[in-house]
């Protein structure tokens, strides 16, 4: 209980998906499509309902779901899964890392995370007993609303070095001791948008060549949405790396992929010596998923084979981020902006924005607010838009507070409204 009380009171997501309902804001925070998930989803979960066995399935995956699972990935990501083995399916990504860190980490071991990291890792670590150790990424440098602007071609908007955070892989080398355990490869990056490039993966490998005992944790949750040429799942991965693939384990989400996030159906892959632990966690959290909800998942994967549908679903995020990104640069707030290289959300940086001064004070017990979270209050009380607060996504809490996450993973008509309140 005393690890969990400073987690409790945080709830951001939802605190800031409760404020946007009560005050009629368009929610651009929370990270879930707005807009319906395909109908091939509920025809399967309609038809499987019907049908299939509502008994316990094995705790590993129901074994229709993880044959379909390893073949996508073997034809997508090129991976060869020993599905007696190498494959776990969980209530949801969050459900896998939960097993993943259950099983694989002891107290006092140090988990690795880039800051900004997504913010449920580190209670999860911390649950553990496991130290969460924050690497600061060097933030990409301020661009000028008119040099974003230039880049934009024929309604498309081009990722540049401007807006790379970029890894210091020497002060990571320096905090690696003895203790070292894990460290986590979010790619695409919530929050950021950063996908990490075959030379940082190459120098990942090589560090970690020298200590053995590091663990890689891939969060993988927005594989199928990466922009700027890569096709859906194919970009450079650790799971697929010749020097990391051994020492990955690769977590992924149905949710995600199908637009639906009430699916909860999540995915851990690599070596048979950590799934099996993994596996022996997962016996004590869900003991099995719904069979239902399983084999419509199999169904989803095999209708989806051929990639067709993620590219559909890819492009129209590439189309979202950047009509996000051009209201948030026509927008009277100053707000610095960065290209995403994939995921489903964008970080702008508010430095230069003015908030009234009592939006720096918590309404409910008073206490002062950082910069990011008032933000996040004036916006969703004044302009009729929610975001999210970055602090949370920092170790650096000074840092993080000149930050704030966009979602894109809604609707034409949801952005385009968001656009003209931001105006
Ligand atoms: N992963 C999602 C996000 O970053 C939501 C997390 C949650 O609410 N469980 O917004």
């Amino acid at each position: 209980a005393d690890r969990m009380t400073p987690y409790l009171q945080l709830q951001m997501y939802a605190k800031f998906t409760q404020l946007a309902v009560k005050n009629s804001c368009v929610n651009m925070g929370q990270g879930f499509p707005n807009f319906p998930p395909p109908q091939f989803l509920r025809q399967a979960i309609a038809e499987e309902a019907l049908t299939e066995s509502l008994q316990y399935t094995l705790t590993a995956g129901h074994p229709k779901l993880l044959k379909v699972t390893s073949e996508f990935f073997e034809k997508h990501m090129g991976i060869k899964v020993d599905v007696g083995k190498e494959i776990m399916a969980s209530s949801g990504a969050q459900s896998v890392l939960a097993c993943v860190f259950q099983a694989l980490l002891n107290p006092n071991d140090e988990v690795i995370c880039l800051d900004p990291a997504f913010d449920f890792y580190r209670p999860l670590i911390e649950f553990q007993g496991a130290k969460h150790v924050g690497i600061p990424l060097r933030p990409a440098q301020l661009n000028s609303k008119e040099s974003i602007l230039k880049r934009f071609e024929n309604g498309k908007i081009h990722f540049s070095k401007e807006d790379e955070w970029i890894v210091d892989y020497d002060y990571l080398e320096q905090k690696i001791n003895q203790k070292t355990k894990m460290i986590i490869i979010n790619s695409p990056q919530n929050p950021i948008g950063k996908v990490f490039s075959n030379e940082e993966l190459d120098r990942l490998a090589e560090i970690l060549e020298k200590h053995p005992q590091i663990i890689v944790c891939e969060d993988a949750a927005y594989h199928h949405v990466v922009f700027g040429g890569y096709q859906p799942f194919k970009y450079p991965r650790c799971i697929s790396h010749p020097k990391l693939k051994s020492k990955t384990v690769c977590v992924t989400s149905a949710g995600k992929m199908f637009s639906a996030t009430g699916l909860r159906v999540g995915f851990a892959v690599g070596d048979e010596k950590y799934i099996k632990g993994i596996k022996s966690a997962q016996t004590y959290h869900n003991f099995c998923l719904n069979p239902v909800l399983q084999t419509a998942t199999a169904k989803c994967l095999e209708q989806t084979m051929d990639g067709q549908y993620f590219t559909e679903i890819r492009d129209l995020y590439e189309e979202q981020s950047t009509m996000l990104l051009k209201g948030l640069l026509e927008s009277r707030l100053n707000l610095h902006c960065w290209v995403p290289q994939g995921g489903y959300f964008l970080v702008t940086d508010i430095s230069n924005v003015e908030i009234p001064e009592k939006y720096y004070k918590d309404d409910q017990d008073g206490h002062q607010l950082t910069k990011d979270f008032a933000f996040a209050y004036y916006m969703a009380n004044e302009i009729g838009v929610v975001c999210i607060p970055c602090s949370p996504y920092f170790e650096n809490k000074e840092l993080g507070s000149r930050f704030v996450r966009w979602a894109f993973c809604k609707t034409t008509e949801t952005i385009q409204d968001a656009c003209n309140r931001l105006k």
